[in-house]
């Protein structure tokens, strides 16, 4: 059983990859150019020729694209390509505003399905494995993601989709799933489901679980790893630019390698557009080396990390990206203070609490309130109103020291706070409805 999907450009040289980029960096600008005018007239703006673009070095003169961007060119205007030539679209969740479409070729489908199954290796999959893809399938990336790469790798794939998680137990029992691909949330909530069921995480077969499409932190891998009795692995990856498998972590567990061959990474200054020096935080940025229906240039992301070529234990050579630190529009600024949705997280679990929990901001005669919902393990609840309001008070101080900013807490029934079977929705701000 190999440790790589594809050996020789997982493990390749600096140099080698290098080489790989700055050849296919310029068609791809001059194909880019040629077919799609909304692209071309940013670079007229530029001033810059696909001339111009002779290696990777030569990216930052190109224009940035922007989430706008897509939905101001919707749905054709940056296809790269004869519709003709596209097999497939995607759209993305519509986590924030309106979706996006994205069109693929053959090849691109094939480019993405390779990805997904050098991160399914890389969790130790091959073709003796039973991978249950409980993504949503449909139009979100995650199910077919997963699903294809799961067939090249050769595993007994399980369509399963999201939801109806006792028939996802049943399914995973009776087949003796070993791999099982989902959101952290989703991930969490079968695990308490199964304990609610009266398995232990010995009881069933799975040895690894590739999570993603949404922020988790390494305190929930923690309980997912335990609640399963697995390795929990990340996986990264957006529609914009293929879906899941944009980056995947490897058996080190210390952030995600990020597919550069097909994939070139820059971390900017959201602020100036600047590009930022390997190890500083800022917004990763991707350019398409490869892709043909959609091929995007300098898209920013607005996901905020940290990018290392740090050699890693595995053997790969690729950049690693560290966990997304939140997007930069998942950043709640309240009473003027930066607050990450991942921080609250974080105390939660640092606190021993559930990861079941909502965050509602609001603002009350012009000043902003938080407050966090948090649902007590059934062990932890208690009828006595004192032994709740110590708790509350302890978890407010908590967070008052993590955040800069005290939120009031409300540790409410076990079952009480909806559980999510895709991307969860952890947080509402009401601040927006009054705007
Ligand atoms: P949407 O923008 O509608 O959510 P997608 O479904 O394509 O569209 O989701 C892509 C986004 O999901 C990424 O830009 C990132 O913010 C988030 N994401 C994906 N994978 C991860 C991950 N492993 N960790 C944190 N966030 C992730
Ligand atoms: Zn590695």
């Amino acid at each position: 059983m190999s440790k790589y999907y594809q050996q020789d450009i997982e493990t390749a040289s600096r140099e080698e990859i290098l080489a790989i980029q700055n050849e296919k960096i310029a068609k791809q600008v001059k194909r880019v150019y040629e077919n799609v005018p909304y692209y071309r007239d940013l670079m007229d703006k530029k001033g810059v020729k696909p001339e111009d673009i002779h290696s990777v070095e030569d990216i930052q003169k190109l224009p940035f694209l922007t989430k706008s961007d897509l939905r101001e060119a919707y749905p054709y205007g940056l296809l790269g390509c004869d519709l003709k030539d596209c097999v497939r679209i995607q759209s993305t969740s519509g986590t924030t505003g309106k979706r996006v479409v994205a069109f693929y070729t053959q090849s691109d489908v094939d480019l993405w399905e390779e990805c997904c199954a050098r991160a399914i290796v890389a969790a130790g999959g091959s073709n003796e494995d039973v991978c249950q893809v409980c993504y949503g399938y449909g139009l979100f990336t995650g199910g077919p993601g997963l699903n294809g790469g799961s067939h090249k790798v050769g595993c007994l794939t399980l369509p399963m989709s999201s939801g109806n998680t006792e028939r996802q137990i049943q399914f995973m029992m009776d087949l003796g799933s070993t791999i099982i691909c989902c959101t952290p949330s989703y991930a969490a909530y079968i695990g308490e489901t199964l304990a609610a069921m009266g398995y232990k995480p010995e009881d069933n077969k799975l040895k690894a679980g590739i999570f993603g499409a949404e922020p988790w932190t390494e305190e929930m891998r923690q309980s997912i790893q335990k609640s399963l009795g697995i390795k929990a692995y990340d996986i990264y990856g957006l529609t914009e630019i293929s879906g899941p498998g944009v980056a995947f972590e490897c058996e080190a567990q210390t952030g995600m390698h990020i597919n550069e061959d097909h994939f070139y990474a820059e971390v900017i200054n959201p602020e100036t557009g600047e590009v930022l020096p390997e190890g500083e935080k800022g917004e990763l940025v991707f350019t398409c080396l490869d892709k043909v229906g959609f091929p995007m240039l300098r898209y920013r992301t607005r996901d905020i990390c940290v990018l290392t070529r740090e050699k890693c234990s595995c053997g790969r050579t690729h950049v690693k990206m560290t966990k997304p630190m939140g997007r930069s529009d998942d950043m709640l600024i309240i009473r003027g203070v930066n607050v990450f949705p991942s921080q609250i997280e974080t105390v939660l679990l640092n606190e021993g609490y559930t990861p079941n929990y909502q965050i509602l901001v609001d603002r009350v005669n012009n000043s902003d309130t938080l407050d966090i919902n948090v649902e007590l393990a059934p062990e932890q609840f208690t009828d006595k109103i004192r032994d709740i309001q110590a708790r509350e008070k302890a978890l407010e101080g908590a967070m008052r020291s993590m955040l800069g900013i005290g939120p009031k807490i409300h540790l409410l029934a076990p079952g009480s706070v909806v559980r999510s079977e895709g991307k969860a929705v952890r947080v509402i701000d009401k601040r927006k409805l009054h705007d």
